[in-house]
């Protein structure tokens, strides 16, 4: 809009009308004065001023572009320089008495003058382009403002002098045209500088208005920022919101029980107390497993509802995952805290209405009481783990306080798991076998398989120590298939030559398994020990809750084996206490009675006896043979030969051994059948 160079070409006006006023008042006036030139001689001596003042505006142009001065440049300047000051020189000389020293300095400037355009010339930048400038310099610079008010002020100025300094007998101040040059420059003058201010408030106000926009623009970013930082806000909140929050309940989660338990514990003075609850629903996965996980979801959300209702709301309710919850008391006393968790227990037993059906739960509650400042957190939420998981192990539905022994006990239980893991892979384990007697005649008729696990540096570990892990651990299931393997193949030989069967030891964990009867089956036939040789124990409450639980599924793979010839005996019977009635309804076989109800030896009153004597007889109604269990004494044989028992095992027969001297054992106690008779005869024999 604004060229540069037009503002530039401005300036130069300005300076050099302002120097061709001072020029015609102190110069030209006088020197043309003096000399009374007439005629056209004085507009020919006014030619040479006139081409130096424009001669000065070029000059001035250079000057004021900045980006033009160049090395070439500054010379052509100096050449223009030395060239005004000869012939400035020149006239005033002239305009006085001539003076010879002045026309040789004159001289000399015109020809340096001549000489610097020549070196300009040659000089290898007279190409140098000038680079664009910077436009956005400031319109008018604080020196450019004083040079102009100062050139305003020439006009007047020149004039008052030039009439102060008339000589007498000069010019005649009536004559107005003696006025009129320097009155029509310094008029000239005025008008460029209102051109160039009016340039100078045109480029203000194109900046203010480019400012203006800026600022909308500005302000509508900044409205933009604000508005995308609130989102940010919004959506941080919702992000920490489901880090901290269980997507299904809206309850707290394990982070967030976390962070309230670290602020409280961080707070702890001496005499607060806190506690933390953790609870599990007892039979949660078979409401999921038969009603749907929507139901179970539905189940969950009902839960937490009822959980909410009992505590204050500066207690923090959590859910962990599954159908585990937890609760954190803050400043609590211990009473209070286990009142509370029997009323959480309580109001977990009333039926919740659940896709139109009553639904009946119960839960088991671990209970930590926090008074050692130096519990972290994790400390307490293990400790509650710990008491929780002895409420499930006591029976559930009951509200266990955790106590230290619990810790030695799960480091106790951590450690059997990990070693028998280990023993399963380095093949640490074997398998010893106790026979199963006549007591009429001595001979054996079977033999059990019991599992032995021996450690170098420990000995031999109780399987009372370590079955109960692997069943909790799930190991039970490869350690179950193992011990069924390794006594199939041990006990083929004896079934072979002397006709003796071989009792298995079966936990519930291995028979909830789908394929538990395929397993048995295809283990027989691999290592070629017909079924009928094969008794599996399984305990009465195991097979009464497999019959409880009505899914049937144990209980159909239980009757598939005896289809195929397997025989199935309860073991420890009568611990369950269960009605004798039951059997009737249990695909049994044999009856093993545990030791306990084995007739001491003694002052055993015949009521002792009672019940042993009521098994043996419903044995006997409904053909199932019986085992006594535990036998130690050559009595305890007689009573219960009296009692018409007919088979027992026991440390007074033999104890559980290895394959050799079961061998022997057996050998000792048996004759080998004709190599080509099959296994007949009495007992726990088909
Ligand atoms: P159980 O099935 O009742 O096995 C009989 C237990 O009584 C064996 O203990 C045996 O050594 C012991 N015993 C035998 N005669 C006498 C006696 O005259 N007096 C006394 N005091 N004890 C006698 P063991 O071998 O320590 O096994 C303990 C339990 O571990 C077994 O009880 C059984 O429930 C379980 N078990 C052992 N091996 C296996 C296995 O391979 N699988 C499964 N699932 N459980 C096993
Ligand atoms: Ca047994
Ligand atoms: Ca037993």
């Amino acid at each position: 809009m604004f060229g540069r160079g037009r503002r530039v070409l401005l300036d130069a006006f300005i300076v050099t009308a302002a120097l061709a006023t001072v020029d015609w008042v102190f110069l030209f006036h006088p020197y043309l004065h003096h000399t009374g030139l007439t005629g056209l001689a004085p507009a020919l001596a006014l030619a040479y001023p006139l081409f130096d003042l424009a001669l000065f505006a070029c000059a001035m142009k250079v000057l004021f572009s900045v980006s033009a001065r160049s090395p070439a440049n500054r010379l052509v300047l100096l050449a223009i320089g030395a060239m005004l000051a000869g012939n400035t020189l020149f006239f005033a000389n002239a305009a006085g008495a001539p003076d010879r020293s002045v026309e040789v300095l004159d001289n000399g400037l015109w020809l340096a003058s001549y000489l610097l355009l020549g070196v300009a010339g040659l000089h290898p930048a007279l190409l140098w382009t000038a680079r664009p400038g910077d436009n956005r310099r400031t319109p008018l610079t604080a020196r450019r403002t004083m040079a102009f008010a100062v050139a305003t002020l020439i006009g007047p100025a020149c004039l008052l002098g030039m009439i102060a300094t008339t000589e007498p007998g000069g010019w005649d101040r009536t004559e107005w045209h003696h006025l009129a040059v320097p009155a029509t420059l310094s008029g000239a003058l005025s008008v460029l500088l209102v051109l160039r201010l009016s340039l100078v408030a045109r480029v203000a106000q194109r900046r203010t208005l480019e400012l203006d926009r800026r600022t909308v623009e500005l302000d509508r970013q900044a409205g933009d920022l604000a508005e995308a930082l609130r989102e940010r806000q919004a959506l941080e909140q919702q992000l920490r919101h489901h880090a901290l929050h269980d997507p299904l309940t809206g309850l707290a989660n394990r982070g967030l029980l976390a962070e309230r338990m670290e602020w409280a514990f961080s707070r702890r003075d001496g005499g607060t107390r806190h506690a933390l609850l953790l609870l599990d629903l007892d039979g949660f996965k078979d409401v999921n497993d038969t009603l749907g996980h929507g139901s179970g979801d539905e189940l969950l959300l009902d839960v937490a509802l009822r959980l909410r209702e009992l505590v204050s709301p500066a207690d923090t309710l959590a859910r962990l995952g599954g159908d585990e919850f937890a609760l954190f008391l803050e400043d609590v006393e211990p009473v209070q805290a286990v009142d509370l968790a029997e009323q959480i227990r309580g109001a977990m037993k009333v039926p919740l209405l659940i896709g139109g059906r009553d639904v009946y739960l119960s839960a088991s509650i671990g209970l930590v009481q926090i008074t050692d400042p130096r519990v972290t957190p994790q400390d307490a939420l293990r400790d509650a783990d710990l008491a929780l998981y002895a409420a499930k192990r006591g029976g559930r539905d009951r509200v266990t306080p955790f106590r230290p022994e619990m810790r030695a006990a799960r480091e106790a239980f951590t450690w059997l798991a990990d070693g028998l893991r280990h023993a399963l892979a380095i093949d640490q384990l074997a398998v010893h076998y106790q026979p199963v007697v006549e007591l009429s005649s001595g001979r054996a008729v079977a033999v059990e398989a019991l599992l032995r696990w021996t450690l170098p540096a420990r000995g031999p570990i109780s399987p009372a120590e370590f079955i109960p892990v692997a069943e909790e651990t799930g190991l039970i299931i490869p350690l179950g298939a193992w011990v069924l393997r390794r006594a199939c193949a041990d006990a083929r030989r004896w079934y072979d030559r002397y006709g003796i069967s071989l009792t298995v030891n079966v936990s519930g964990r291995q028979l909830a398994e789908p394929d538990f009867a395929d397993l048995v089956l295809r283990t027989l036939t691999e290592v070629g020990l017909p079924p009928e040789a094969l008794i599996l124990e399984i305990t009465e409450t195991v097979l009464i809750g497999s019959a409880d639980e009505g899914a049937g599924r144990s209980l159909a793979a239980l009757e598939r084996l005896r289809e195929h010839g397997v025989r199935i005996a309860i073991d420890d019977f009568g611990t369950g206490y269960s009605s004798l009635s039951y059997l009737a309804q249990l695909p049994v076989d044999i009856l093993k009675i545990d030791r306990s109800f084995v007739p001491a030896t003694g002052a055993a009153s015949s009521d002792d006896h009672a019940f042993t004597r009521a098994v043996l007889q419903l044995g006997a109604s409904r053909r199932l043979p019986a085992i006594a269990e535990g036998v130690e004494t050559e009595e305890q044989a007689r009573l219960l030969r009296e009692m018409g028992c007919p088979l027992a095992q026991g440390f007074l027969f033999a104890r559980p051994g290895p394959v050799d001297v079961v061998d022997a054992t057996l050998a000792a106690s048996n004759t080998e059948l004709p190599s080509d008779d099959s296994p007949v005869g009495t007992g726990v024999r088909r």
